[in-house]
């Protein structure tokens, strides 16, 4: 392990020095998304950090369990517990089955985070998978005595639990203050007090996704199943839990009041937020009317862009702010983040055709160092972005001849660039990618070419139907066969 590594905690609000429960194992869960919409650019940046501190982990060598739930079902309009289910008001307004709809966000959200290059967690629950666990928990809490039952409706009991825990302890607000700052929601007459929240909601009988219970035919309160799934596959403590700073008042808040009331323990020893995504100061929000969406950023077909921006090059200038400060969006920024992009790629590109001195004026250890140095200081990314921005000021600087470097620091400045920028930062270059693709594919037609000529054409179909497959188009013609992507 280098050096070690600090992690800013909502829970203490001070930076502190990262122990695993169990090294070199480390249990990492972050609230994934609600799979009634396409995600928009704000979500991404949640996971995008998160994928930096995955990397970083691994990199480090740690062995994460790195569990993101898909929110499928029980997730309320208002975030609270009042109007419809997010999913069945989508099902109905387009006349699917709520599980389609589910399919097609999921679907479309795992398409985005590869697009983004990012990795896929360990474990993808959902809750709709986890009812059962979800209704053990309800029960667990109801034997403590800190949920009651109304008609058919759990609600956790926050005055009763606070009398033994601080409720507040992730916000840092005390009950009082909660209560004279919490609006009463109609639909709340059966909460014996404000801050109640449903653990188990009985269904109203044109409710769509619903199942029975001790207490009624009804549905998981949203919070249940984060607190669920991570008792399931982390156990009742865990080393990370995650998810963006929307997330601290209410739903962490009330997953650690959950976790807590039934199990006996905080569930994470380090919560970790991500800041918001803002426009013109605003949090992108899909309520707001300011989002954007990933492919809308990749073709420049909004408004307030006057172009289109690459994926790696979009998660480039997500990377060069600190996941913990709010990064603004717009045209400007974005353009001076292409350049710094296109400047780092261009000195990876020198690299292996760099020429060696028996001497060196330049010594690549301490920068290595310093690179370590920002990614320990709570995974500071825009830190580590300019020691990268100084490696390829030297690999310029060789280039042109008017620095030397021998080959033991010419190799360290290889290896540092290739671990931080593609491994840790997981970006790609994509221009080497769309280079390499033309003789990939010529390679291939070739092997069908060489199948029909042999008269096998169950291999060449297969190749043929198995590039439309994945979006290529093969065309026979007079000039030989010529391919395009759809
Ligand atoms: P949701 O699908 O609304 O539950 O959100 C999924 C994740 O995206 C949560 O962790 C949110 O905190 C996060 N998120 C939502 N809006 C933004 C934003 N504007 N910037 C960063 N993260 C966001
Ligand atoms: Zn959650």
């Amino acid at each position: 392990m280098k050096q070690n590594l600090f992690v800013y905690n909502t829970l203490t609000r001070k930076k502190e020095e990262f122990k695993p429960l169990n090294a070199p194992h480390v249990g990492m869960y972050v609230c994934g998304p609600t799979v009634y919409s396409d995600v928009h650019m704000g979500n991404c940046r949640t996971y995008i950090s998160f994928d930096l501190i995955f990397r970083y982990l691994q990199h480090l060598g740690y062995k994460v369990r790195y569990v993101r739930n898909v929110t499928d079902a029980g997730h309320l309009e208002g975030d609270a517990d009042e109007g419809e289910d997010k999913i069945t008001k989508k099902a109905k307004l387009e006349k699917l089955e709520p599980m389609e709809v589910v399919q097609q966000y999921t679907v479309g959200f795992r398409e985005v985070m590869k697009t983004f290059n990012t990795l896929p967690p360990s474990i993808e629950p959902t809750a709709t998978g986890h009812i059962i666990e979800q209704i053990e928990m309800v029960k667990g809490i109801l034997d403590k005595g800190l949920a009651y039952e109304v008609d058919g409706s759990v609600y956790f009991d926050v005055e009763k639990y606070n009398n033994s825990q601080d409720y507040g302890v992730l916000s840092g607000r005390n009950l009082e203050d909660m209560l004279n700052n919490t609006r009463t929601l109609g639909g709340q007459d059966e909460k014996h007090g404000k801050l109640d929240f449903a653990l188990w909601i009985k269904a109203k009988p044109e409710h769509l996704m619903k199942w029975p219970s001790p207490w009624s035919v009804g549905f998981p309160g949203w919070h249940l199943e984060c607190s669920a799934m991570s008792h399931k596959y982390l156990g009742d403590q865990f080393d990370i839990h995650g998810g963006g700073l929307d997330l601290v008042p209410t739903h962490h808040t009330n997953e650690i009041a959950q976790n807590m009331a039934c199990c006996g323990k905080n569930p994470a020893r380090y919560w970790v937020h991500t800041n918001m995504l803002t426009v013109n100061g605003q949090k992108m929000s899909k309520s707001l009317g300011n989002s954007f969406l990933p492919h809308e950023l990749f073709s420049g077909n909004n408004h307030i862009l006057s172009k289109g921006y690459s994926p790696m090059m979009v998660r480039f200038f997500m990377l060069q702010a600190h996941y913990r400060s709010t990064l603004d969006f717009g045209n400007e920024a974005m353009e001076a983040s292409e350049k710094g992009f296109k400047r780092l790629m261009n000195a990876l590109s020198l690299l292996d055709g760099l020429k060696t001195n028996s001497s060196t004026e330049v010594e690549i250890q301490p920068l290595i160092d310093r690179c370590y140095e920002a990614m320990n200081d709570d995974f500071n990314s825009p830190v580590l972005i300019a020691e990268l921005f100084e490696a390829s000021r030297i690999i310029n600087s060789v280039h042109d001849n008017k620095l030397k470097i021998d080959s033991k620091n010419l190799e360290l400045l290889k290896n540092m660039m290739h671990t931080f920028v593609f491994d840790v930062l997981g970006l790609k270059d994509e221009q080497t990618e769309n280079d390499d693709l033309p003789k990939i594919m010529d390679f291939i037609v070739d092997l069908r070419n060489e199948a029909k000529v042999n008269k096998d054409y169950a291999t060449s179909d297969k190749i043929r139907n198995g590039l439309q497959q994945i979006g290529f188009q093969l065309k026979d013609g007079k000039e030989g066969t010529t391919w395009s992507k759809a």
